[in-house]
């Protein structure tokens, strides 16, 4: 897929997903505003089957203070003797409750001329039984018609949330879950991508690498082949050192990127031996040492620690500080300063090897131990590699039961740790 569609495909996803969280909040906001409703109906309700209720007994009172023949004598002016508190107190709980309003709730009967209560005497809730939305007029019951029952429910609001409260953490969930899949998803693809891109860099970067050896040794033997022309022992001599050193090359690249192949495959099987790492640590600057001088450079060696015997491969721990001398001398553009140095406490050796070139940004110390990583910026590109040297290396510390790690500022310099733990005999391998 190309980075264009898949970045249109990228930028769908996410308003698809902006759309949708934006229609959950609607719809939660309806369904809000649809219970909110919902309550205010069966209060209502409740309401005016509290009044119908009142008028039923009032009536009542009336036919029988009628068959008692005293028709006048108990005309009822008062508001308290027509609509009795605990009367309405407890009608208003039980038609509540059949509406399921089970939370708490005030009450009141005022004047709305002059927001007198006539009938309870919440004074802390004045305000609000005043201003609440569930009003009824008892005009019906009593006269003058300004009287009006006014109910209030403190928790109103959390009660309406709490019947939803359900729905919405379950809209909530499946839309975390659907937001971080298509993160996954995404995070995914880029890294496939990017893996995609580094393994197409290093087929490009080997095949060039292989291709310069290959050129050299075919004019090389092309000169020796070549029955027109005499050559001196000499020159016969350097021809056939240059096919041989090219081969070496070849042969050692080869050995790499197999070795690395070996390591992703977890075939490696280890040669252990008792070994001396101050010796081995001094073998592999020697090997270095020529070139060094020819870059005008220089490295010491710095031992210092006592115990150096270990269980290792030798063979691999010496590929190790091979490696990270030459990165050393690589990545350092001018003369390479370099310092290897070697120390012990009771849990092993530590090798530290310090250069002073370019240094390492903070985010490629994080790739650069990956297989196939290199630094993809700066003059970086100039200098020949696999980017497989420190996967190997760290791989193989790791295996030896020890760790690589890294300090290094750009600009100034980088310094790899070596750690590798005695292990008191070879049956501690535990391969
Ligand atoms: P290679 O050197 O073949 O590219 P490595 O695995 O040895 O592969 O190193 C990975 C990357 O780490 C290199 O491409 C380089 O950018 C960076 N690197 C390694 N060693 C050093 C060093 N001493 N100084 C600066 N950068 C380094």
């Amino acid at each position: 897929m190309s980075l264009r569609r898949f970045n249109i495909l990228i930028v769908i996803a996410l308003l698809s997903m902006i759309g949708l969280v934006l229609m959950q909040v609607f719809w939660v906001q309806n369904a809000i505003r649809f219970k909110e409703e919902q309550f205010s109906k069966s209060v209502s309700i409740a309401m005016k089957t509290v009044l119908n209720r009142i008028i039923e007994t009032n009536n009542n009172i009336a036919l029988e203070s009628i068959s008692r023949r005293q028709p006048c004598g108990l005309e009822k002016t008062n508001i308290n003797s027509i609509i009795p508190p605990r009367l309405l107190d407890s009608l208003l709980k039980s038609e509540l409750g059949c509406m399921s309003i089970s939370k708490g709730f005030e009450y009141a009967i005022y004047n709305r001329v002059n927001n007198k209560m006539a009938i309870g005497n919440v004074e802390n809730m004045h305000a609000s039984l005043l201003e609440s939305e569930h009003q009824q007029s008892v005009e019906a019951v009593f006269r003058p018609g300004s009287y009006y029952l006014t109910l209030y429910f403190p928790q109103q609001t959390s009660v309406v949330l709490k019947q939803l409260l359900g729905w919405m953490f379950l809209s909530a969930l499946f839309l975390v879950a659907v937001m971080m899949s298509l993160w996954l998803t995404i995070r995914t693809v880029l890294r496939q991508k990017k893996l995609s891109q580094i393994k197409t860099d290093f087929i490009n970067n080997m095949t060039h690498e292989l291709k310069t050896p290959l050129a050299t040794i075919a004019i090389a033997s092309e000169m020796l082949l070549k029955q027109d022309i005499s050559l001196s022992p000499d020159k016969i001599k350097k021809y056939i050192s240059i096919i041989y050193s090219e081969n070496q090359r070849l042969q050692s690249q080869v050995e790499q990127v197999l070795q690395s192949a070996i390591i992703d495959n977890g075939e490696l099987k280890l040669v252990i031996k008792e070994v001396d790492i101050n010796d081995l640590v001094l073998q592999t600057i020697e090997t270095f040492s020529i070139q060094i001088k020819a870059l005008s450079g220089s490295i010491i060696a710095d031992i210092k620690a006592e115990n150096a015997n270990i269980w290792a491969d030798s063979l691999h721990i010496t590929n190790v500080f091979g490696n990270l001398i030459d990165n050393a001398i690589k990545y350092s553009p001018v003369r390479p300063e370099i310092t290897v140095s070697t120390k012990s406490d009771a849990k092993g050796i530590t090798v530290l090897v310090s250069d002073k070139g370019i240094g390492i940004s903070k985010h490629n110390q994080k790739h650069i131990f990956n297989n196939m990583y290199r630094v993809s910026t700066g003059n970086v590109h100039d200098v020949k590699g696999f980017g497989i040297g420190l996967f190997y290396a760290k791989k193989m510390i790791e295996k030896h039961g020890g760790h690589l790690s890294l300090y290094s500022e750009p600009g100034k310099g980088s310094t790899f740790v070596v750690f590798l733990p005695y292990l008191k005999h070879k049956n501690e391998w535990n391969e």
